[in-house]
């Protein structure tokens, strides 16, 4: 499986990190050694000192698909769940001012914490999604689908024309507002609506 993330899909976390607000979907990659699953907790790395939160939902692909078109997008996902896209923003930052691949602060082991899926007929609206991220008991980050630049189904259409999509890919949808540095004892709990899907521990 592979993990596809959106970057920059809210235009008030884009323009936080002082970037463009994109006019297509922007896309990296993370590794399958990226998950994390079970609530198992995350080992700061020693490469970085400023570690990230980025909390976001997730859709789950059921089946492959390539060249989806935006109108058939939504039967390619039957699962919505919460993660985080762990980055290392001071090497970001290093590769963003030198132009090169993100990879090493974004895609480093265990960077891709996930947590437990919920049946999208569940929800009544994915165009109106609340969910948000707790750290030790304080919210830091909260989002709505509702602010998307690019719907789930917009994403699935454009990432499609260039990677097939397989049956267990996970796609990150992008972070709201309010990242910032984790450090070593956090706890995150993180929400769609008022269900905890995710807990873990910063070790
Ligand atoms: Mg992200």
């Amino acid at each position: 499986m592979k993990i596809i993330c959106i970057g920059r899909n809210y235009a008030e976390h884009a323009k936080e990190l002082k970037n463009e607000v994109p006019t297509e979907p922007v896309f990296f990659l993370k590794p399958d050694t990226a998950q994390i699953k079970n609530n198992q907790p995350f080992y700061y790395p020693d490469f970085s000192k400023e570690i990230h939160h980025e909390v976001e939902l997730v859709i789950k692909i059921n089946k492959p698909g390539k060249n989806i078109q935006v109108e058939f997008a939504k039967k390619y996902y039957d699962e919505v769940g919460i993660g985080i896209d762990f980055t290392a923003r001071d090497l970001q930052n290093k590769c963003k001012e030198k132009g090169l691949p993100w990879e090493m602060a974004k895609a480093f082991d265990g960077s891709a914490p996930i947590g437990e899926f919920i049946d999208k007929k569940k929800i009544t609206n994915l165009n109106e999604i609340n969910f948000h991220l707790n750290i030790n008991g304080n919210i830091v980050q909260k989002g709505n689908t509702k602010d998307l630049l690019f719907t789930f189904d917009k994403i699935i259409a454009y990432v499609s024309q260039f990677l097939t999509l397989k049956k267990g890919d996970l796609i990150y949808t992008g972070t709201p507002s309010g990242v910032g540095p984790i450090k070593i004892g956090d706890k995150l709990e993180a929400y769609i609506e008022n269900e905890k899907l995710l807990h873990f521990e910063i070790k």
